[in-house]
């Protein structure tokens, strides 16, 4: 599922391919992405792209061209979906319900410049919102502070006071916006912690610790998507990842074995030798095989 890293790299590439384009045409592929219905995907046509924005794991694309009529194309591409830039693409309306293609703007012309929303697989849960202020949207509204503008001071006092495992408030947007399931492995990691550490209890060195780990894991991985032209690829490709989906394989800072806890339907990755003593965390699937 792209984070804060990955939307934050659609949105660079937005604002340096498509400000100051109007929009041509807005083609809906899938009728069930789109979760508003005033304004009309319509709208769009004439309106110029002035910015792109990003708020927590959704991305925007703004139409601020017309004073009192501000228009906002936001997306949360959820688990599988992508924004994927192209120079051209086919003049005739897609047909609708066939391949991953949810939405398409042609910028300058039917034709020309412009992206693709995209969701792979069979689970549909992409989801486009035309609004005219992101604040209408639930899930925007509901964001609690940007992981990346947090100083470490706001940091501390939003986990002073916490029962919650530090796994859960990182990944609660509305406690903090941005982080997912992979980059809160990978802070986790880095800052050396348990990621079932209680997060109100952790001593002030661990808070400094998970604060500076923070910057640095979304910082790098924000450059890393960046500058793999995170837009002209298919789909979310991440590197650099140290424990997050790395089960089985040697911790590239300790040497022993990641491993992971399992749910129904996600799982985590930590490094015993790094994050929890050598001591393996409980996993339910686990002690059932044990007992
Ligand atoms: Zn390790």
């Amino acid at each position: 599922m792209p984070e804060l890293p990955e939307v934050e790299a659609l949105a660079h590439h937005l604002r340096e391919h498509a400000l100051y384009r109007p929009v041509a045409r807005a083609d809906v592929a899938s009728m069930s992405v789109l979760k508003t219905f005033d304004p009309p995907v319509s709208a769009l046509t004439g309106r110029v792209v002035t910015g792109a924005a990003r708020y927590g794991k959704f991305l925007a694309v703004e139409f601020l061209d017309r004073p009192g009529e501000d228009l906002h194309l936001v997306t949360h591409l959820s688990r599988a979906g992508w924004l994927r830039w192209h120079d051209t693409a086919a003049a005739a309306p897609p047909k609708p319900g066939r391949g991953p293609l949810a939405l398409r703007l042609h910028l300058d012309a039917v034709g020309g410049p412009g992206f693709d929303l995209t969701e792979a697989g069979t689970q549909k849960r992409l989801a486009v919102y035309l609004v005219r202020d992101p604040r209408e949207i639930p899930g925007v509204a509901r964001l609690g502070p940007d992981a990346l503008a947090l100083s470490r001071d706001e940091f501390a006092e939003l986990l002073d006071g916490r029962s919650e495992r530090i796994k859960t408030v990182l990944t609660d947007q509305s406690t903090i916006a941005g982080i997912g399931n992979a980059y809160s492995d990978e802070i986790l990691h880095t800052a050396r912690l348990s990621p079932y550490a209680t997060a109100g209890r952790l001593r002030p060195d661990q808070v400094v610790a998970l604060h500076d780990a923070l910057h640095t894991v979304l910082t790098d991985a924000v450059d890393r998507s960046v500058g793999q032209k995170a837009a002209e690829l298919k789909g979310e490709k991440r590197s650099g990842l140290r424990v997050h989906a790395r089960t089985g394989l040697p911790c590239p800072v300790c040497g022993d074995t990641v491993r992971e806890v399992a749910f129904a339907d996600r799982s985590f990755q930590y490094c015993p030798g790094c994050q929890t003593g050598g001591k393996p965390l409980a996993d339910r699937r686990l002690s059932r095989l044990v007992k």
